[in-house]
């Protein structure tokens, strides 16, 4: 018997849940895209923008998903043959660096495996070595979604002045913008992209790039810009339709003031802080089953654990029977296991991930956990108990800050 109706809530690491309001402000005939108030919105939308990254630089905004803007980010600042330092802590980022490989980039990877973030003193041994500065920039992902590591970004640029390496540092912060903290001009970050529809809260289909002068600097001689990607008139726009190239997304551009707007009311601080408390209901509960079973978290360090996204390891195909369960009987859909295979598990099964990022709180999280806890135990997979308990106790903890 399934006891599922009501709403479904979608707890994968992206698209995240859009507010109300978002959609609402999202619900109307088009504007004029000529003059008028589209153009005062964009006006605005622009420095807050810059504020949840917490920068004074530039930021290119762009009609695309997270892919779009991995390839804007590297056609902007570098050359054919050029050559990067991609540190992958999961699928994602490998896949920004399979996609400069296919650009005509000298890809050097360092890949620190699926369970570890990015070794520092690795990467400053490396850079070292690069007498020559061939390395051109350094590419990292903050939060990996497939293994929800999250790396130190002001270590990584620490390491790299530490190195006395002029590369670029270029920071993947799709999943994890406006929910786990960042602060791209204290940390000395030169590229940073991201999307709307993970903590921004929007739907899918718009993209940012943001960039320091530096890097505006290597625009100057980077033989891979295209008049599509180019992100120079997208932050210094003449005219109203350089700012996108052609059509704006109209519709996408009012959900993201309105999204905006809900950010800066809660303040971007508490908007940390409220991810930092929700993660570590979520981490409770799965250390409480774990007591008593194979649950376990991708991360075993607190410290480089996102406050966006858990990944949750279970064994195969545990995982995968979770999610179907949840899905079918408890109206919630986890996300699945990404990047994770194994010559046993090729497909993943053993895995399964929670998204808490954006419009999120402690009921949603709670019936989130509810719903796995009972899932577990439709299924007989053993667990251990009072992982409710512990969840609710860690709320309560955060709650008093
Ligand atoms: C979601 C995500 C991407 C890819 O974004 P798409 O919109 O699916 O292209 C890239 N990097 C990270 C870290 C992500 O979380």
């Amino acid at each position: 018997m399934s006891l599922s109706n009501g709403t479904h809530y979608l707890a994968i690491p992206g698209p995240s849940v859009s507010p109300e309001e978002v959609l609402r402000s999202m619900h109307r005939t088009a504007p004029n895209i000529y003059t008028g108030a589209l153009h005062d919105m964009v006006d605005t939308i622009i420095p807050d923008l810059k504020r949840v990254a917490r920068t004074r630089h530039e930021v290119a905004m762009y009609i695309a998903n997270g892919h779009g803007v991995w390839e804007a980010a590297v056609t902007n600042t570098l050359s054919r043959g050029d050559k990067v330092l991609c540190l992958a802590t999961g699928r994602f980022g490998e896949g920004w660096g399979a996609l400069a490989a296919n650009l005509g980039i000298e890809v050097e990877m360092m890949d620190f495996g699926r369970r570890a973030p990015v070794d520092l003193a690795a990467v400053q041994a490396r850079l070292a070595q690069d007498d020559a500065h061939a390395i051109k920039a350094v590419l990292v992902v903050q939060v990996d979604t497939a293994t929800s590591v999250r790396n130190d970004i002001a270590g990584l640029r620490a390491a790299m002045d530490a190195a006395g390496h002029p590369a670029l540092l270029m920071s993947d912060n799709i999943a994890c913008l406006g929910c786990d903290a960042f602060e791209m001009d204290d940390w000395g970050v030169d590229v940073m992209i991201t999307g709307s529809q993970k903590g921004l809260m929007v739907p899918p289909g718009m993209a940012f790039v943001y960039y320091s002068p530096k890097a505006d600097a290597a625009r100057e001689t980077a033989d891979l810009v295209t008049p599509y990607w180019d992100w120079r008139p997208r932050s210094h726009a003449q005219v109203f339709y350089q700012y996108f190239f052609g059509t704006a997304p109209t519709h996408h551009l009012h959900g993201l003031r309105t999204a905006l707007d809900m950010i800066h009311e809660e303040g971007i601080e508490a908007v940390w802080a409220r991810h930092a408390g929700l993660a570590s209901a979520v981490w409770a509960a799965v250390d409480a089953w774990g007591a008593g079973g194979a649950m376990e978290l991708n991360i075993a360090d607190p410290a480089m654990r996102s406050h966006a996204v858990t990944a949750v390891r279970l064994g195969a195909p545990d995982g995968k029977r979770l999610q179907d369960w949840v899905s079918a009987n408890a109206g919630v859909t986890l996300g699945i296991g990404l990047g994770m295979e194994t010559e046993e598990d090729p497909d993943c099964t053993g895995f399964f991930r929670i998204g808490h990022m954006g419009h999120v709180n402690v009921q949603m999280v709670m019936g989130c956990l509810g719903a796995i806890d009972t899932g577990l135990k439709a299924l007989d997979i053993p667990h251990g108990s009072g992982a409710l308990e512990a969840a609710s106790a860690a709320l309560a903890a955060a709650s008093r800050g």
